[in-house]
Formats: C-alpha cells, structure tokens, sequence
C-alpha cells in the first residue's frame, strides 16, 4: 500500500519544481577582504581602518572619497545586479556601497585621539552620502554607543563574537550585527535574523561553511538564510 501511494507524489515532485523553479541563490558576504569565489557576492566598502591611520587621515580620506567618486560614476552594473534573488531593486536606487570598515580599537597602537577624529569624519560621510557604515569595534562601545546618537544611517558591527548580553545591547541601539567564522553559538542562536549578517572578513575562503552552521543551528534552510541576508541588504541599503 505504501508503495503505491508513494509512487504518484514522486511522480509530482519534478512536477512542482517546475512549475516553480527554485533559483540558484548567491551567498552574501558582507564583508571580506578577498574577491568571493563563483556563487558567492560581496558589496564595496569604502574607509579607513584604524590600524592603519597616521596624521595623514585627512588626505587619506579625501582619497577615499575620491575613490567612491570613481565606484559611482564607473560602476557599469545596474543596482538590480546586487539583488539578484530578489524582486530587483528599482533601478534609480543608488548603488550599494558602505563606508568602512571604520571605528575605534583600544587595543591597536594608532593613538585613540586620531581614531576618534577620523571616526567621526567617516560617521559624518555615511550620513552625508547617506551610506551604511561597516563598524570596527574592540573595547570601545561606550564612545561607540555615544557617537551614534543621532545618525541615521544603518550601522553593522562587523566581527561579532561578543555574549548575548552585548548582543542585545547592541540590538536595543539598532545595530545590525554581523557574525564570522568565530561565532559566540549563544549569540547567533538569539540574534533576529533580520539583523543578522555574515562575513568572512580577512579569512580568504569560502562563506559556505558559515551558512552551513548557522543554518543547521538554526534549524532553517540555507536557501532561507540566503534569502533574509539580501533582504537585509535591501533594508539597509535602499532606504
Ligand atoms: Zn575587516
């Protein structure tokens, strides 16, 4: 009897998919160093890291901003190109970049005077070009909490290992939260996925494994999580 039943339902599950094809979802990496591999998008960033500032920042930055200068007006791809699994972005939507990443380590030996002043200049060219910022953040939240008073511009804290406790804190300010290959397990099974992101950062492979994990600790489906990280994409990138 089983087997008769079962021979129609197998019968109508090529059936289904093609009425409704599923489209072969890309991986979203929000932030890496390396060029993704085949299957797998990143979307530009744009400043000045705070390992890597001396006096120079300011003409550093004026570099940087002619660099987001050259990215707009040479950038052959249409916007609907960055959100290929889903219904595309309308084409006047400014392209998808961010500033960053940019922020405030303690623990690096560039002088915290010089990463604040430069901190700030970049926090004012997010609002400006009314793009998301890429945070870098170590021992610092109290002036990074207090510097984003009044922004309005999304902000994701990049590398997120920190306890859910941080997390939530971080979630209560209105951040978005991205998580990388070493993951707080506590964390990434309490962060709402519609604030989630996910990052390789410096590590040059492939983001696959990361899905992997967070699905199955999810207990969601990787075609999912694909989906709800370029919705996210969406939410913070075309307002
Ligand atoms: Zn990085």
């Amino acid at each position: 009897m089983g087997r008769t039943w079962l021979r129609p339902c197998a019968r109508e599950i090529p059936f289904l998919s093609q009425l409704f094809p599923r489209p072969t979802l890309t991986y979203l990496n929000i932030h890496t160093h390396s060029q993704p591999p085949e299957g797998e998008q990143t979307i530009a960033s744009f400043g000045l890291h705070p390992w890597h500032l001396n006096e120079e920042w300011p003409d550093q930055l004026k570099a940087v901003e002619k660099q987001i200068d050259q990215h707009i007006k040479s950038s052959s791809l249409p916007t609907a190109a960055f959100f290929p699994d889903l219904q595309a972005a309308a084409p006047s939507q400014p392209l998808p970049f961010f500033i960053g990443e940019c922020g405030l380590d303690r623990l690096c030996p560039t002088p915290y005077d010089i990463q604040l002043d430069a901190f700030k200049a970049q926090i004012r060219l997010s609002e400006q070009l009314s793009r998301p910022l890429i945070l870098h953040c170590v021992k610092a939240i109290d002036d990074v909490l207090q510097l984003k008073k009044g922004t309005r511009q999304p902000w994701i804290w990049h590398g997120f290992r920190g306890k859910p406790q941080q997390l939530l804190q971080l979630l209560n300010h209105g951040f978005y939260v991205s998580f990388g290959l070493h993951f707080n397990e506590a964390s990434i099974s309490q962060c709402p996925l519609e604030r989630l992101f996910l990052e390789t950062d410096d590590a040059p492979q492939s983001i696959v494994p990361l899905y992997e994990a967070v699905a199955r600790r999810r207990f969601i489906a990787i075609t999912t999580l694909q989906t709800q990280m370029w919705r996210n994409l969406k939410a913070v990138a075309c307002r």
